[in-house]
């Protein structure tokens, strides 16, 4: 039997998880949807054979919602994980998590008080073959202990619907989440640089962003945030160790070498660049879920990356570094 699932916001990411979840994976149905634009919910929702609710609370109360996929705005995530908890079914949770520690904070634990974990968040990097390869490296001790890594994040363009916040809380929360499980560390403080603006794009973007994390065993990490660079999604990461380096594939299948010159693809967006790796941890969830359960990222994982975000818009404010104390771990994440 398929698990039946409902989707929360059916906007880029939410389309995309519903096409993978109908068309490309087996084990599930998608039997509800719902989004604030009513009017694109509708669509879908004859398009798939659903139903269609007038609220996230009222997918998730319909009994024959057996599991939740939340792909709206980040900012309204928080409510609809603790809705979706408390009604005990299986979560799959858009990154961010929620973008207030607060928020993140009753959410670890209401999970914890549930003994049982049933949120996985959207960290989808961890599930990149290139990502996974870098990691199994590093873990094995083939470059000795890690002493940096260097991660790039440049998006084409951010739509309209992107505030300046979401610079830190909603692009930079995916290398701070990559980071920590890279150098399995947390991280101990954070510095924010915003360099020379971008003249070709938003006004009231600081963009690009440098990011530097200071982990808890000494390790560093530069991000650099670029969410308008116009010239393709480009992801990049290098971990410098004590006697190697790993660095990312770029992704591109082959090198065009033609009149004097060398040239490749570069991916369009996250959908073409992550695609394998959106598959693959819809794969675990589905498996995990269909079990009442979870497994991948975690509430503590969001909570984490958020705690993070947060110094880092603090750091960006003051111009200073901030610690980071994250309180202690439930059992339930050990
Ligand atoms: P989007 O296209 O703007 O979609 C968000 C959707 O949620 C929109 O349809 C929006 O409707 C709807 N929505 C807003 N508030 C809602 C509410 N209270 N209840 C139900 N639906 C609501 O954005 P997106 O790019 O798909 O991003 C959605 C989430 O996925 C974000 O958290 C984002 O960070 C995450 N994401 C993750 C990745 C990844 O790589 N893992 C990639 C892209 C996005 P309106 O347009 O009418 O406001």
């Amino acid at each position: 039997m398929p698990l039946k699932i409902g989707v929360i916001g059916t906007g880029m990411i939410g389309e995309d998880h519903i096409r993978r979840l109908t068309q490309v994976l087996s084990g599930a149905e998608v039997v509800a949807v719902t989004d604030v634009d009513a009017a694109r919910a509708k669509v879908v929702a004859a398009r798939i054979g659903a139903r269609q609710h007038e609220s996230g609370e009222a997918l998730i109360a319909d009994a024959n919602v057996e599991a939740v996929v939340i792909a709206s705005w980040g900012r309204t995530h928080s409510a609809y994980v603790l809705a979706a908890l408390d009604a005990e079914k299986p979560i799959f949770c858009e990154k961010p998590l929620a973008t207030s520690v607060e928020d993140c904070l009753a959410i670890v634990k209401a999970e914890a008080a549930l003994g049982r974990r049933l949120v996985q968040v959207g960290f989808m990097r961890r599930f990149d073959a290139s990502y996974m390869a870098m990691q199994r490296l590093v873990a094995e001790g083939r470059i000795g202990a890690p002493l940096m890594f260097h991660s790039v994040h440049r998006n084409v363009s951010v739509p309209a619907s992107y505030i300046p916040a979401m610079i830190l809380d909603d692009t930079c929360v995916h290398d701070i989440d990559i980071s920590r499980w890279l150098l399995a560390d947390e991280v101990a403080a954070v510095t924010v640089k915003s360099a020379r603006r971008n003249s070709k794009g938003r006004p009231d973007l600081a963009d690009p962003t440098l990011v530097l994390l200071e982990m808890a065993q000494g390790g560093l990490v530069d991000i650099e945030i670029s969410v308008q660079i116009g010239y393709g999604y480009d992801i990049r990461g290098e971990v410098v160790g004590e006697t190697g380096t790993v660095t990312l594939a770029t992704g591109q299948p082959v090198d065009l070498r033609s009149a004097g010159a060398v040239s490749g693809h570069v991916p369009e967006d996250w959908r073409e660049r992550f695609i394998g790796a959106y598959d693959e941890e819809f794969r675990h969830w589905l498996t995990a879920a269909a079990a009442g359960g979870a497994t991948g990222p975690s509430c503590w994982d969001g909570y984490a990356a958020t705690l993070v975000t947060t110094a880092a818009a603090r750091s960006r404010a003051s111009g200073k570094t901030q610690a980071i104390a994250l309180v202690q771990k439930p059992a339930l994440y050990a």
